[in-house]
């Protein structure tokens, strides 16, 4: 029996100076976003994500976006921030990045985050001509000479096929690769991709990793028109899940659902998706170095947050 989380991406900013990924939400946003700088999150919304995360035992998955949003000292204030709220050291997913970047992080993070996404690498080029990979593999060298973890990202559904496994196992053994974050590609509107994978054809790749790599942590992510799937992917090697509005759609019945799955499968569920959280969200902050402004900034938004799902709960 283990013990599974629900581990949700903590966005920082609504923006990203690529914008070209075939498959993703940001590319239909781009052109909408004029100024990077106005895409970015508001501070306390994003901590007040972070308190509220620690309420209901659901675990930080990475901090993701913000790259050409943010200057390095705001997001190495920030991950310093989340880290002291939850007291987890944070998983980095916003780019490529340097050696020098990554060492200002080094004390509040476990590790980086590349957006391989793709292991048919001719397919990748197509989907992100954008994003190429030696940078990446840069990062990972940097981070492990630095005494960190990598993890990496990868969405099944894009038109790879079970031959590009080895593609995959070869970066996880040159780049020692800790962790493994597979999505099933959630289409979304605007972009060239209207279905997502079979169950069926994702849970092979979680059974091939787990087989080839027995200790590896692997996430996954489903999405809510496919909660039905969790079991298997659990039963397949998942250590955890992702990739749910856990607190617009908080206590409803995919949030149900989501508890219903992990139990199905024998194991542990650590992460409260549809009890309202009894914790006091002050009591968390008042252990923080945040200046009472700040504080009272996050307070607000965290009871905004919580009559959300309050609201959620009692109409389920
Ligand atoms: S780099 Fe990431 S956020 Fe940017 S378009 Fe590609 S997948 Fe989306």
């Amino acid at each position: 029996m283990k013990n599974i989380y629900f581990e949700r991406a903590i966005f920082l900013s609504w923006y990203c100076s690529k914008g070209d990924c075939k498959f993703c939400y940001m590319s239909t946003q781009k052109d909408k976003i004029q100024n990077p700088k106005l895409a970015k999150r508001r501070k306390e919304t994003i901590l007040a994500e972070a308190v509220i995360s620690k309420m209901c035992g659901w675990r930080e998955e990475f901090l993701s976006g913000g790259f050409d949003s943010y200057e390095i000292e705001e997001l190495v204030d920030i991950t310093k921030k989340i880290y002291e709220i939850t007291g987890r050291k944070q998983w980095l997913n916003i780019g490529d990045l340097k050696k020098e970047v990554i060492k200002k992080f080094m004390q509040y993070i476990e590790g980086v985050s590349g957006a391989v996404e793709c292991v048919n690498f001719k397919l990748r080029d197509e989907i992100c001509p954008s994003k190429p990979l030696k940078p990446i593999f840069n990062m990972y060298k940097a981070s492990k000479e630095l005494g960190l973890k990598n993890s990496i990202t990868i969405i099944i559904g894009l038109g790879e096929t079970l031959e590009d496994f080895n593609e995959l196992k070869n970066i996880i053994e040159e780049y020692d690769i800790d962790r493994v974050t597979f999505y099933a590609l959630n289409p979304h509107e605007g972009t060239i991709f209207k279905v997502g994978p079979r169950t069926s054809y994702y849970v092979k790749w979680i059974k091939e990793l787990r087989k080839t790599f027995p200790k590896m942590d692997i996430v996954a992510g489903s999405w809510v028109d496919r909660l039905e799937e969790i079991h298997e992917l659990i039963e397949a090697g998942a250590d955890h899940i992702t990739k749910f509005p856990s607190i617009r759609l908080f206590g409803t019945k995919y949030a149900k659902q989501i508890e219903f799955e992990v139990k199905k499968t024998g194991n542990n569920f650590m992460s409260n998706m549809t009890t309202y959280p009894k914790e006091n969200p002050k009591k968390i902050l008042d252990k923080t170095s945040f200046d009472n402004e700040l504080k009272g900034k996050i307070l607000e938004k965290v009871n905004m947050y919580l009559k959300k799902m309050k609201s959620n709960e009692k109409n389920n």
